[in-house]
């Protein structure tokens, strides 16, 4: 065992104050989630209508600072849902990261459209507003339809930015540049509850935003998602066609349009709203533990990931960033093996098979990361 390994696994334990295995982020429910689970439980309304449905949206909606909130079933669906209303079509494009989850590119698929990867940058981990700029400059011309991909005839529909790991993107530069170029802009905020660019909650620089409330996100509804919006007629829409494309009417089915079940139920929602309240005392323990961590690593060659200038993050994951991809190897199967969980930064998109087809730039800092970032464990101390 490398030394400097046993010294991070001795410090992981004593931040955690634990022999036993320490995982990635687990999630926490030290508020009222049994007490709203059992109440959701005794009302019968456990599905798709119900009061923590609603409140669970404006909370979220209050939170952010967006106009509004509609919860769906997951985040993957609220992204699906948010392409779709920003204009996404058939055989359109969409501008994303190469180093982002999955999810993301799976979003723009279901709309039909391909995905085009540009450039993050090394410190935010997201995307790159002067990739970006160079990007749209040197391949695209702005038509009536909209803006065009030279090279393929295509047009480009939208930017989904994603904050990594929590650490907001240069989201102000990114808005400008979409300005100016006529695309919308669709934020990828699963990763960013509770992290601030200038100020501003992440997920409200666009037109739409998504978040996760996946089981391994800084809070959870055990599966969940949230679309925000500033626009009314948007949100409208988005609770429309995610609740069957239904037409209120007290007892007959109509529906006008192919919609989709993507509602939240409202015992996930129960746990939303307890899990709202918890929020800020789960953000609170993740800076200080994202603090004993940067002063930990501040005197070794391993680079702790801080948040970006004029940001806070809410330190979702905290990340390292190894000398190299063979020091990265021997540092996972190190930590893993002494049962501290440690995991490598996804592989990028443009080398999964069904997007290794998708243009993309040089893709340089994505490459440099992909080999060199970790998570350690992250979960909040809260009792
Ligand atoms: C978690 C996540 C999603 C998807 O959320 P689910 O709730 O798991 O569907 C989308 N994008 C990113 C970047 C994520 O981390």
């Amino acid at each position: 065992m490398n030394k400097k390994h046993q010294d991070i696994i001795d410090f992981v334990r004593g931040l955690y104050q634990t022999t036993e295995f320490i995982p990635l982020h687990e999630p926490k429910f030290v508020g009222n989630e049994k007490a709203y689970v059992v109440d959701c439980i005794d009302s019968t309304f456990v599905s798709s209508v119900g009061k923590y449905v609603d409140r669970f949206e404006l909370e979220m909606a209050k939170y952010t600072g967006a106009k509004y909130a509609v919860a769906t079933v997951n985040g993957t669906a609220a992204l699906h849902i948010t392409l779709k209303l920003a204009g996404v079509n058939r055989g359109d494009e969409v501008i994303t990261q190469s180093l982002s989850f999955v999810a993301t590119c799976n979003a723009i698929s279901y709309c039909g459209a391909e995905p085009v990867f540009i450039d993050v940058d090394r410190d935010t981990l997201g995307l790159s507003p002067q990739s970006l700029s160079e990007f749209l400059s040197a391949n695209t011309t702005r038509t009536a339809e909209g803006c065009i991909n030279k090279t393929t005839g295509r047009r480009i529909a939208a930017v989904v930015p994603m904050h990594t790991f929590g650490h907001p993107c240069r989201i102000d530069k990114i808005a400008g540049i979409c300005e100016e170029f006529g695309i919308p802009l669709v934020e990828d905020a699963a990763e960013s509850l509770g992290s601030y660019y200038q100020g501003k909650h992440t997920g409200t620089f666009g037109k739409l935003a998504a978040f996760s409330f996946n089981g391994n996100k800084t809070i959870t509804t055990g599966g969940g998602g949230m679309i925000i919006t500033d626009d009314e007629v948007l949100a409208k829409r988005a609770k429309h066609i995610t609740t069957t494309a239904k037409k209120p009417h007290p007892y007959e089915f109509i529906h006008d349009e192919i919609g989709y079940n993507y509602r939240l139920p409202n015992i996930n929602a129960a746990l939303g709203c307890a899990q709202m309240e918890c929020l800020p005392r789960i953000l609170e323990s993740k800076r200080v533990i994202a603090s004993a961590y940067a002063d930990f690593f501040a005197t070794s060659n391993i680079t702790f990931v801080k948040e970006p200038a004029q940001a806070s993050a809410n330190y979702w994951l905290n990340a390292l960033v190894l000398e190299d991809k063979q020091a990265r190897d021997v540092f996972l199967k190190e930590l893993n093996e002494a049962g501290v969980m440690s995991r490598p930064i996804w592989r990028l998109m443009n080398e999964l098979p069904m997007f290794e087809s998708c243009q993309s730039d040089a893709l340089v800092n994505a490459k440099w990361l992909e080999d060199r970032v970790v998570n350690i464990p992250s979960s909040a101390r809260v009792k």
